[in-house]
C-alpha cells in the first residue's frame, strides 16, 4: 500500500519510504504530480515491477492507467494464484470496490477471463493478440511474472 500525503502549507506530495524512513516530496498539486509521486515510490519498493510495468506501457500505450492499476493492486497483495486451477480458475483478486468480494480469473484454452465489470462490459483495452485486459488481469500478469522466476 502506497500512502502519499498532500501538505498543504508547502504544496507538495509526500511520501515517506517503509524502509528507511526517508520522506520525499514532489511539489505540485495536479493529478500528473500525483501520479509521478506514486510511480516513484513504486520503484523504490519493487525496481522490477516497476521496469516490468513502464516496458509494458511502451508496448502497449493504451494500457497505461490499466497497467499501473494493475501494479497497485498486485502491491496491495490482492492477487492469489491457485497452485491447483479448479475448472477453468487460475487466481482471485481483491475487489476494491466490495471489500468482500473477489474476482475470479479463469483460463480458458490460453485466453483470461475476468468477472469484473470492465472486462464483462468490454470497457477494458484490447491487447493486438485480442487478449482483453482489466486491472485485475494485469495484477494477475505480473503476479505471474514474479512468480516464474523462482
Ligand atoms: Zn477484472
Amino acid at each position: 500500500m502506497i500512502d502519499l500525503t498532500f501538505d498543504r502549507k508547502s504544496k507538495a506530495y509526500q511520501w515517506t519510504d517503509p524502509h528507511s524512513g526517508e520522506i520525499f516530496h514532489f511539489p505540485g498539486t495536479g493529478t500528473a504530480v500525483k501520479s509521478e509521486a506514486w510511480q516513484f515510490a513504486v520503484r523504490m519498493l519493487d525496481e522490477e515491477i516497476y521496469e516490468t510495468a513502464v516496458g509494458l506501457i511502451t508496448s502497449f500505450p493504451s494500457l497505461e492507467r490499466t497497467i499501473w492499476r494493475g501494479v497497485e493492486r498486485y502491491l496491495n497483495g490482492d492477487v492469489e494464484i491457485l497452485p491447483l486451477p479448479e475448472n477453468d480458475t487460475v487466481a482471485k483478486v481483491a475487489s476494491q470496490s466490495d471489500v468482500y468480494g473477489r474476482h475470479t480469473i479463469q483460463n480458458d484454452n490460453g485466453y483470461l477471463l475476468c468477472d469484473c465489470y470492465a472486462f464483462v462490459n468490454m470497457e477494458a483495452p484490447l491487447l493486438p493478440n485480442g487478449q482483453r485486459i482489466c486491472s485485475h488481469l494485469a495484477a494477475y500478469r505480473l503476479a505471474l511474472t514474479r512468480e516464474e522466476r523462482f
